[in-house]
């Protein structure tokens, strides 16, 4: 991996990595998890990307339940976050940092609404289509709990799940432009804080018959 263009820290964000994702508009945003039920399974990882293509995992340890400086990221109205699943991660979020993501890109909800041709939605598919890159998901079913030592191989894994995102994005944007579904996706988007804190509530379905 390119280690120029990836840093690991501690934590939270450096200052100097506060001031360098402060000045970005969108940023490209992942986590990796003990598992799939927040409040059960813990937040280890959590990884970000900015235009320029650089990359930094903060590494979260047992116990931890605040993050200013990426809190100050994660909730600054200027700057787009963008995920793949974003109910997910920003579920994760609030319920260990008590951070409110705004504002939203899914490129899974993106994705779902432009791509109706396939019923392929994951991030492997889309970066192979859209980026004609193929995606090594061997390390994603793998332990995150020991964020001091996490692998070269993990920690390139974790890199690479937001290194296309940004991009990824941009075509999909185009996609729903054309076929005039970007107004819908926008508001889906903003729908995403009101799915995160029923998930977070454990409401199943409200909407359903
Ligand atoms: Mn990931």
């Amino acid at each position: 991996m390119n280690l120029d263009n990836f840093q690991v820290c501690d934590r939270d964000l450096s200052d100097d990595l506060l001031s360098r994702y402060l000045g970005v508009n969108s940023i490209a945003v992942d986590t990796e998890t003990m598992g799939l039920i927040p409040g059960r399974d813990r937040l280890c990882l959590i990884q970000l990307c900015d235009p320029s293509g650089f990359v930094t995992a903060i590494r979260v340890f047992r116990g931890q339940t605040e993050a200013p400086n990426l809190k100050k990221v994660m909730e600054d109205e200027r700057i787009e976050k963008v995920f793949h699943f974003a109910r997910f991660d920003v579920a994760q979020l609030s319920h260990t940092f008590a951070i409110a993501t705004q504002p939203i890109f899914c490129t899974k909800i993106a994705s779902k609404l432009a791509r109706t041709y396939t019923s392929s939605h994951g991030l492997k598919s889309l970066v192979q289509e859209l980026e004609g890159i193929e995606l090594d998901k061997t390390a994603q079913s793998s332990d995150w709990g020991n964020a001091a030592n996490l692998t070269p191989k993990q920690l390139s894994y974790a890199a690479n799940d937001v290194r296309y995102l940004l991009s990824v994005r941009d075509k999909l944007i185009m996609m729903l432009q054309r076929e005039e579904r970007w107004e819908l996706a926008q508001k889906c988007f903003s729908c995403i804080p009101i799915f995160t804190a029923l998930d977070l509530q454990q409401y199943k379905d409200i909407f359903e018959h």
